[in-house]
């Protein structure tokens, strides 16, 4: 059930030009309980007064139960209000938060032999989250995992190390990262040009063994679902997060 409480910012650090990673604790001191794939909710007032709130997918790597810290990446756009809180927010500064929220988790009652985690810019978030839980179904299950992630570039590929690192542990996860403005200087194996969507059919989407998540760009995960329709995955089976702005 969502809880209402004030966060505190402990640190922060650019994760790209115009992306703050920012690891958050509850003033109040209490734990943070959530289910990887969640988002909370920041709460502040515009300039003549009303109130409103934004979304932000919790990033923290997690291991489950609850966590001190809470981690999220904001990326930055021009204009825009929570951008202008958070960006202006120095560390110890705290602002009113509320959650967990959501239902794009993964879920213990599937059988699937693949799972397709799809993502742009800070959309990859979940799925950072997801990682130790990741890491136990593989175990448990002996399933596949693809990550694919659309980036412009290598300088805004979030996490991407981290998911880099994870893949060279477990050889059943594959990251899979899509630079949309050209390779990177030094390319890797896994590195391919152009969105996610067209990179998509080199992974084969497969009706009867594959689960799909997609998260990030409104656009993308409409794209993808109407791919991922076409080749034939049950609609229940292309689980979607959208990040439109919600005023
Ligand atoms: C479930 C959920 C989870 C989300 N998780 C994250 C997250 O982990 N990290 C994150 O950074 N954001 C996330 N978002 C989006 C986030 O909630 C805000 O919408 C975003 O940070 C912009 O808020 P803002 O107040 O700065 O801009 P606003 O004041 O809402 O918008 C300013 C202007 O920019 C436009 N705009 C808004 N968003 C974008 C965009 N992405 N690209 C281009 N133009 C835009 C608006 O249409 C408007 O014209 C999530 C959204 C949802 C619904």
């Amino acid at each position: 059930m969502a809880d209402h409480f004030s966060l505190r910012l402990a640190h922060s650090r650019m994760l790209a030009p115009a992306v703050r990673h920012m690891a958050f604790e509850r003033a109040d001191g209490q734990p943070f309980a959530f289910l990887p794939g969640q988002f909370v909710q920041i709460h502040f007032h515009y300039a003549d007064g009303k109130p409103t709130k934004r979304s932000y997918s919790v990033a923290t790597v997690a291991d489950g139960g609850a966590v001190r810290r809470i981690e999220i990446a904001v990326s930055y756009v021009d204009g825009g209000a929570a951008t202008a809180l958070l960006s202006a927010l120095s560390e110890g500064g705290t602002v009113e938060a509320s959650g967990p929220y959501g239902r794009f988790i993964l879920m213990d009652g599937d059988a699937n032999r693949r799972y397709l985690l799809i993502a742009t810019g800070t959309g990859v978030t979940p799925y950072r989250a997801m990682l130790p839980q990741l890491a136990a179904t593989i175990e448990r299950r002996g399933i596949e995992v693809a990550l694919l992630y659309g980036a412009r570039s290598e300088a805004e590929l979030l996490y991407g190390e981290e998911f880099e690192a994870f893949a060279r542990i477990q050889p059943r996860f594959r990251f899979v990262p899509c630079l949309s403005r050209g390779a990177r200087a030094l390319p890797r194996p896994q590195d391919r040009l152009g969105h996610v969507q067209t990179v998509l059919p080199e992974l084969a989407p497969d009706p009867a063994g594959d689960i799909a998540y997609l998260c990030g760009n409104p656009d993308m995960v409409d794209q993808t679902f109407e791919a991922l329709k076409q080749a034939g995955l049950p609609i229940p089976h292309i689980r979607r997060e959208k990040y439109v702005s919600s005023r």
